[in-house]
C-alpha cells in the first residue's frame, strides 16, 4: 500500500503528479517511459524487513507496502510470485563460475514472469473500475493477462501476432480471452492496441507503455534479496525482449537501496537473441534510447522477439548504471541451452528463458562476468510453453517392440 510521490519520465526526468498522465511522457512520447517513485522517507518508518520476513504471505503481494496500490485495493487471488530460487552447483561447475543460482519463474499460475505485472495491472484496474483490460503480446503477457483476469472475472481482449506458439494461443482462448491474431509482427500489434484501448476507453497493459508492469515485475528481484537472506549476488542475468523485466529488476534493487535494505545493487546483464538484439547494437554503440532505429526481429525466442524494445530508455539505464552489459546469443545456442539448464538444474525453460544462461556463457567469454564470482540467473518462463522448440533441442527417444529382450537391446544402444 505504497503511495504514489511522482511519476517521472526516464528520458526528460519531468516529473508528474500521480493521476496526471496515465501512460508514458507527454514530451518525450512512447520513448518517454515513466518510473513510479515513492516517499522512501515516509516508507523506511513504516516499513521493514524483519516485519517483511514474518510474514505468512507466499506470493508477491508480501511486497504489498512497497506495491502502488491503495488501502482498500482488491487483490487478485491466484499465487504469483514467491518462485523457489535454486542453488545451482553444477551449473556453476559447468561455467566455470564460483556459485550460480536460478530462479524458477516458470512456476507462475500462467506459466511466465509476466504474471508479476499482470498482477499489479488487474489489480490497479479494478480498483479504478476499469472494466476492460487489453494488451498486445507476444504470447506471455497476453497468457498472464488472460488468466489474473479470469480469476477475477473479467475478460481481456488480446491482440497477438499469428506467428506465436500455438500452444501460447490456446492458453489465452481457454481463459476465456477476446483474442485477435494480428496477421502482422508483435510491433504492429502493439501500436494497434494502445490505438484501440484510447478509442475504446480501455485500460492499456502494454508492456512499457504502462507505468504499473515494472512495478509488478520489480518483485522479482525483492525475491531474490529476500531468498538470497539479503547477500546479493555479483550479477544478475536476464533474458531481454522490450526490455521491460530487466528495468524491473533494476527498479526492484533500486528500491530495496533506498529503503537501506541492501548495500548494493548487482550488475545487470541482459541476453537478447542476435536476430533481435536492437539494445546490445544501442549499448555497445553508445547510442541513446530515443536515438534507437526499429530493426526486423526475427528469433526461434519468440518472448524476446522485439524490434522496437518499448523499455528501451529503462533497459539501457539499468545496465549503464549498474556497469552491467548487454550480450547477444544464437538461436542454435538458445536452443542448446535449454536441455543443459534442464539437466544441470530440473528447471525446463522455454527458449526465451534458456537465452539468459546461453548469455551467461557469453558473457564469461567476453570478459562480463569473472570467474570468482557469483551469477543469478531469471529463468522467465516455463518449458511447456513451446513444445515444438523443446522437441528440435533434443534427439529422438529410442524404439522398441514390446519385449523384453529388444527393451534391453535399445536401451544398451
Ligand atoms: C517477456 C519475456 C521476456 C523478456 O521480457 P521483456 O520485458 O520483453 O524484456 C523474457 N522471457 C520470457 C519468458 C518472457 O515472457
Ligand atoms: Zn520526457
Amino acid at each position: 500500500m505504497a503511495e504514489i510521490l511522482k511519476l517521472q519520465c526516464s528520458i526528460c526526468h519531468r516529473e508528474y503528479a500521480p493521476d496526471e498522465v496515465q501512460y508514458t511522457c507527454i514530451d518525450c512520447g512512447e520513448v518517454g517511459t515513466l518510473d513510479v517513485l515513492y516517499d522512501y522517507e515516509a516508507l523506511r518508518a513504516s516499513v521493514s524487513r524483519d516485519r517483511l520476513e514474518s510474514s505468512n504471505d507466499h506470493t508477491l503481494w508480501r511486497y504489498r507496502e512497497l506495491l502502488p496500490l491503495g488501502s482498500r485495493a482488491v487483490i487478485t487471488p491466484l499465487s504469483v510470485g514467491m518462485t523457489p530460487v535454486y542453488a545451482a552447483p553444477r551449473l556453476a561447475a559447468e561455467l566455470g563460475v564460483a556459485r550460480a543460482w536460478v530462479k524458477d519463474d516458470g512456476r507462475n499460475p500462467t506459466g511466465s514472469l509476466k504474471d508479476r505485472a499482470s498482477a499489479l495491472v488487474v489489480a490497479r484496474a479494478m480498483e479504478a473500475g476499469v472494466k476492460t483490460v487489453s494488451t498486445a503480446s507476444t504470447g506471455n503477457a497476453a497468457a498472464a493477462l488472460a488468466g489474473i483476469s479470469a480469476s477475477v472475472g473479467m475478460a481481456p481482449v488480446i491482440f497477438v501476432p499469428a506467428s506465436a506458439p500455438e500452444a501460447k494461443i490456446a492458453q489465452l482462448l481457454v481463459y476465456g480471452a477476446k483474442v485477435v491474431l494480428i496477421e502482422g509482427t508483435y510491433d504492429q500489434a502493439f501500436d494497434l492496441c494502445f490505438t484501440i484501448c484510447q478509442q475504446k476507453g480501455w485500460y492499456c497493459r502494454n508492456t512499457g507503455i504502462n507505468p504499473f508492469t515494472v512495478e509488478g515485475k520489480k518483485t522479482v528481484a525483492f525475491e531474490l534479496a529476500e531468498q538470497l537472506g539479503w547477500q546479493i549476488p555479483d550479477v544478475v542475468v536476464v533474458s531481454v525482449g522490450d526490455g521491460n523485466i530487466i528495468a524491473g529488476v533494476h527498479k526492484g534493487f533500486v528500491d530495496l537501496l533506498q529503503l537501506g535494505w541492501i548495500s548494493r545493487i548487482p550488475r545487470l546483464i541482459g541476453v537478447q537473441a542476435v536476430g533481435s538484439s536492437p539494445l546490445v547494437r544501442a549499448w555497445k554503440d553508445g547510442i541513446s534510447a530515443r536515438d534507437m532505429q526499429p530493426v526486423n526481429a526475427e528469433t526461434i525466442a519468440d518472448s524476446i522477439s522485439a524490434g522496437v524494445p518499448r523499455d528501451r530508455a529503462k533497459a539501457l539505464r539499468a545496465v549503464r548504471q549498474t556497469d552491467g552489459a548487454f550480450v547477444d546469443v544464437t538461436d542454435d545456442q538458445i536452443l542448446q541451452a535449454i536441455p543443459v539448464v534442464a539437466q544441470l538444474t530440473g528447471v525446463f525453460a522455454e527458449p526465451a528463458a534458456a537465452a539468459a544462461f546461453a548469455g551467461v556463457k557469453v558473457a564469461i567469454e567476453r570478459d562480463f562476468i569473472q570467474q570468482s564470482e557469483q551469477v543469478a540467473i531469471l529463468l522467465t518462463g516455463n518449458g511447456l510453453k513451446d513444445i515444438r522448440r523443446a522437441q528440435q533441442s533434443v534427439g529422438k527417444p529410442v524404439r522398441s517392440a514390446p519385449d523384453v529382450e529388444s527393451v534391453l537391446r535399445a536401451l544398451s544402444q
